[in-house]
Order: C-alpha cells, then sequence, then structure tokens
C-alpha cells in the first residue's frame, strides 16, 4: 500500500482524545476539502508491503495500543487496507479508521472503530457521504463534523436528528473547523468558527453532539507534521 507516514503520537480527536496512538497514514484523497491540514498526503508517499507496516506499528507501540488509520483517504487502497485492520486487530491493536465516509464501509471489520468525517456544505465537499454507509455503523463508531460557520452548524445539527444518530453510534463530533496553514499561537484563536459561539448553539438547540477541539493543534506548533 502507498503510506505517507506512520508515526507515533497523542490522539489528538474523538472520544480516544489523549492517549498514545500510532498513525498510519495512508496517500491520496478523492477529495479536497478546503480547510485540509493534510495535503501532503495528496501525493508522494512510499510503497510498503503488510508486513512492512506491521513490524513498524509493532516497533512503535509493542504489544498492543491505539492505531489510527487515516490520510488522505484509507478507502481508496480498500483491498489492502481491510487485510491490514484485521491483522491488527489479531495481534491485539485497537483500531480506528478516519475516513469521510464517501467509499463503502461495509467491509470494514466490526470490530474496527470508525471515525467518519461526514463532509459540511463550507467544506466545498458536500453530499460525499454516501448514505447507504449509516447501515454500516456500529454502536462504538463516531461521526465528525467539521464546521466553519452556521450553515455548516445547522446541516451538521440537521443531519444528525434527520436520520437519528445519536442512537446509531457512539458519539457525535461537532469540531471547529482549523485556519489552513495556521503556525505559531497554540490556541483556539486560529478556528474557523469560535468555540465559544459552537458551544451556545449546541447548548440553545440541546443537540446530542460533543463539542471537540483538535487538542494537537493545541499542544504542538499547529503547523507540524508528524505529531
Ligand atoms: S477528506 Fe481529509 S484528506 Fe481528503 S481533502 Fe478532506 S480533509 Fe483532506
Amino acid at each position: 500500500m502507498q503510506i505517507t507516514e506512520i508515526y507515533k503520537s497523542i490522539q489528538g480527536e474523538s472520544t480516544h482524545a489523549g492517549l498514545p496512538c500510532v498513525f498510519v497514514r495512508l496517500t491520496g484523497c478523492n477529495l479536497r476539502c478546503s480547510w485540509c491540514d493534510s495535503e501532503y498526503t495528496f501525493t508522494g508517499g512510499r510503497r510498503m508491503a503488510l508486513e512492512e507496516v506491521l513490524k513498524e506499528v509493532e516497533r512503535l507501540s509493542p504489544g498492543g495500543g491505539l492505531v489510527e488509520i487515516t490520510g488522505g483517504e484509507p478507502m481508496l487502497q480498500e483491498r489492502e487496507v481491510v487485510p491490514l485492520m484485521k491483522h491488527l486487530l489479531d495481534a491485539g491493536y485497537q483500531v480506528l479508521l478516519e475516513t469521510s465516509g464517501e467509499r463503502p464501509l461495509a467491509r470494514v471489520p466490526k470490530q474496527v472503530i470508525k471515525i467518519v468525517d461526514v463532509k459540511c456544505p463550507h467544506s466545498g465537499e458536500p453530499d460525499t457521504f454516501a448514505l447507504a454507509n449509516v447501515e454500516a455503523l456500529q454502536p462504538h463508531d463516531e461521526l465528525k463534523f467539521v464546521l466553519t460557520d452556521r450553515t455548516d452548524y445547522e446541516f451538521a445539527r440537521d443531519f444528525v436528528l434527520k436520520h437519528a444518530l445519536a442512537e446509531r453510534v457512539h458519539a457525535i463530533l461537532f469540531s471547529p473547523a482549523f485556519e489552513k496553514g495556521a503556525s505559531g499561537s497554540r490556541d483556539t484563536s486560529h478556528c474557523l468558527l469560535d468555540p465559544h459561539e459552537l458551544a451556545q448553539w449546541i447548548l440553545d438547540d440541546n443537540v446530542p453532539a460533543r463539542l471537540s477541539l483538535q487538542i494537537h493543534k493545541l499542544i504542538w506548533d499547529p503547523a507540524a507534521k508528524g505529531v
């Protein structure tokens, strides 16, 4: 499979935020989100055999722990990434899969925790989540909505309620988009939507969502890669 990088860091998002995690970042994406902070994954990388990836994960986190398969869009390499996820599970790892949900998710092993990033109107990639994937969601999965403004928030709120998603998954995450190319200050000033404002909207509407901040961008320089 084509890999951009494999590294160990603190998980920055989802309900697993704060935990040590090995990231296996696959190369290539078929979307072009306006706020994407992973454009360096669109091209390049290097071919790695399944055994080579497993060995590197084992070196970084011997004997188990948390592994996130991410990208880019990892499901573009489904033929190779599904066996990788199975081997990681068999080896005792807890596996997260970060995906846009644009590709079919039915063949993802059931024990994998899917973090599905449903694209909102101002991502530049609206309506890309495949609705058929709702049926592939497991009770331990999580749905993430990255928000830039009130329009995005209302889309996410209405989408969650319309498809009764809070009853289907473990967590609904509403995350303010982060300014692309931000560097320097490690605080929420780079958020395109003020978390304070988002918090108030969630409270006003009593939405069953949790406000999620990308804590890796509050720990390290927002421009840092491989953290
Ligand atoms: S799906 Fe992810 S990697 Fe692809 S463009 Fe959007 S944010 Fe970037």
